[in-house]
């Protein structure tokens, strides 16, 4: 089994309430070889929210509010689910300050990119977890 972020699998669960299918994803979901999760959502975010991006190891929405620990919880949560259903690989979501992997937002807002992952993305490779982003599949 693989995890996948949510708003892959079709799932509208970004910040603005869209989704961001990719056609792999679907196609392993189908053949059920994927548990879509949204660590954001798991973390207790809501749907809509503000956007957030990373700074450092904290996290702090558009509008300032820091919500490292909810990004937290969400990463503990995904990597529990990862370990009861034995998933040794993910595909997640680039950029994303949750589930982007190599490269995620700098924290200014402004579209710009730096080396980096996101905060569940980082806690999965601790944990030896393969993890791809959709470009890479
Ligand atoms: Fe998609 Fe991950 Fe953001 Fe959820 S936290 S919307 S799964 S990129």
């Amino acid at each position: 089994m693989m995890l996948v972020s949510a708003c892959l699998a079709g799932i509208p669960c970004r910040w603005d309430c869209k989704e961001k299918s990719s056609a792999r994803v679907i196609e392993l979901l189908n053949e059920g070889k994927a548990i879509p999760v949204c660590p954001e959502q798991l973390g207790g975010l809501t749907t809509p929210r503000d956007p957030s991006e990373r700074i450092g190891k904290r996290v702090f929405s558009r509008n300032g509010e820091n919500v490292t620990v909810r990004f937290e919880n969400g990463a503990k949560i995904v990597l529990e689910i990862a370990r009861k259903y034995n998933c040794k690989e993910a595909i997640l979501k680039s950029k994303s300050p949750s589930c982007g992997s190599k490269e995620i937002y700098d924290g200014s807002f402004t579209g710009k990119l730096i080396a980096g992952d996101g905060v569940t993305a980082q806690l999965l490779k601790e944990n030896g977890i393969r993890v791809y982003t959709e470009d890479e599949v």
